[in-house]
């Protein structure tokens, strides 16, 4: 793929599923004072929401593309978990419980797993938050793949990728379900692409999972953005990790790959206010109808150079003295600071 797309063309009957209603407004583009998300986007129920129309068009494209509906349609999404808690809590530290949920997700397909403790900004308006905890996993995508980038009807080969890697997440998120309940404790399952009322990203940085990148997405020390989310909500008591600060955030700063590849111009170069946090935000009346009409453009991920294999843990050893330096000199931020900068 060419590092520099040229300027992209929209078609007209993308732009006319959108609302009057601005999606940067929806999401707080603009707004000083800290609120919860609203959910734009990957509803399950569509009905009555002022972005359903344009959901339902999206999912409808896919689903005329045979690869993407076979990947989605007939795949193995993993187990049902017991949905009733029979058993009677078995109990141990915080400490112990962390360490054998990690260890057995990773033996159940997950990549990387962090625990957070939950916050209820992470959860669009709407849904209730009343687990305490929350596990995280990231499901590397296979970079060749990722670059065949932007998919088209004759060829869906990133996002049959994209499909898989949720496939994948799902199977570990039924998996890990499955595990806490058979502990006795509870488990509610955000397997994407339909996260059910948690958005992934802030938990994924409170859960030591990586920055967020001018691209809006997650740059983490060992994948870069090549990799995709999913997690479980828990009562079991665990002992949680802490964000990452390795200088994706200062690399970003000066970089500007993806504001370049982006066909539509929705990567800005400057962090603007969003919600009540000062953040790196894409526009998405611009992005979504370039996504839609490329089945899901993942552009943004394929250029970032902390993507490519074997890069960014070399990026983060060198990037991440400059982190500490601009730690000290602006004041350690809280976590739970960094975890709302997402
Ligand atoms: S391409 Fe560059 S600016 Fe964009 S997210 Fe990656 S590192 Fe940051
Ligand atoms: S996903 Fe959106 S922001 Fe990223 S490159 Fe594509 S159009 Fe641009």
């Amino acid at each position: 793929m060419a590092r520099k797309i040229p300027y992209w063309h929209p078609q007209v009957e993308h732009f006319d599923l959108l609302p009057k209603l601005s999606g940067n407004e929806f999401n707080g583009v603009g707004e000083p004072v800290p609120r919860r998300p609203r959910q734009i986007f990957w509803l399950k129920r569509t009905a009555g929401h002022p972005f359903g129309r344009l959901q339902d068009a999206v999912v409808d494209r896919y689903n005329g593309v045979p690869a993407l509906y076979e990947v989605f349609a007939n795949a193995d999404r993993g187990p049902r978990p017991r949905s009733v808690p029979e058993a009677i809590r078995n109990v141990q530290p915080a400490e112990e419980w962390a360490r054998q949920v990690k260890e057995f997700a990773l033996a159940n397909e997950a990549d990387l797993v962090g625990i957070a403790r939950r916050d209820s900004a992470w959860f669009y308006e709407g849904y209730e938050a009343d687990l305490p905890f929350v596990i995280v996993f990231a499901l590397a995508m296979d970079y060749e793949m990722l670059t065949q980038q932007p998919s088209t009807f004759e060829n869906p080969i990133a996002q049959v990728e994209v499909a898989n890697q949720y496939n994948r997440g799902a199977r570990v998120v039924a998996r890990t379900a499955d595990w806490l309940l058979e502990r006795g404790y509870r488990a509610r399952m955000h397997a994407g692409p339909w996260v059910h009322g948690l958005a992934l990203v802030p938990a994924a940085i409170a859960a030591g999972m990586g920055e967020l990148g001018k691209h809006g997405s997650l740059i983490n020390r060992a994948l870069g953005s090549s990799f995709r989310l999913a997690a479980v909500e828990t009562d079991m008591p665990l002992a949680v990790d802490t964000p990452d600060r390795f200088g994706a955030d200062e690399f970003c700063a000066r970089c500007q790959v993806c504001t370049d590849a982006c066909p539509p111009g929705a990567i800005h170069n400057d962090k603007g206010m969003v919600r009540g946090v000062q953040k790196w935000w894409v526009d998405f009346d611009k992005c979504i109808p370039y996504f839609n009409e490329t089945f899901g453009c993942a552009i943004c991920l394929a250029v970032c150079p902390w993507s490519k294999p074997g890069r960014a843990p070399s990026l983060a050893e060198k990037w991440s003295i400059r982190a500490a330096a601009k730690s000290e000199n602006d004041g350690e931020a809280t976590h739970a600071d960094l975890g709302k900068r997402a």
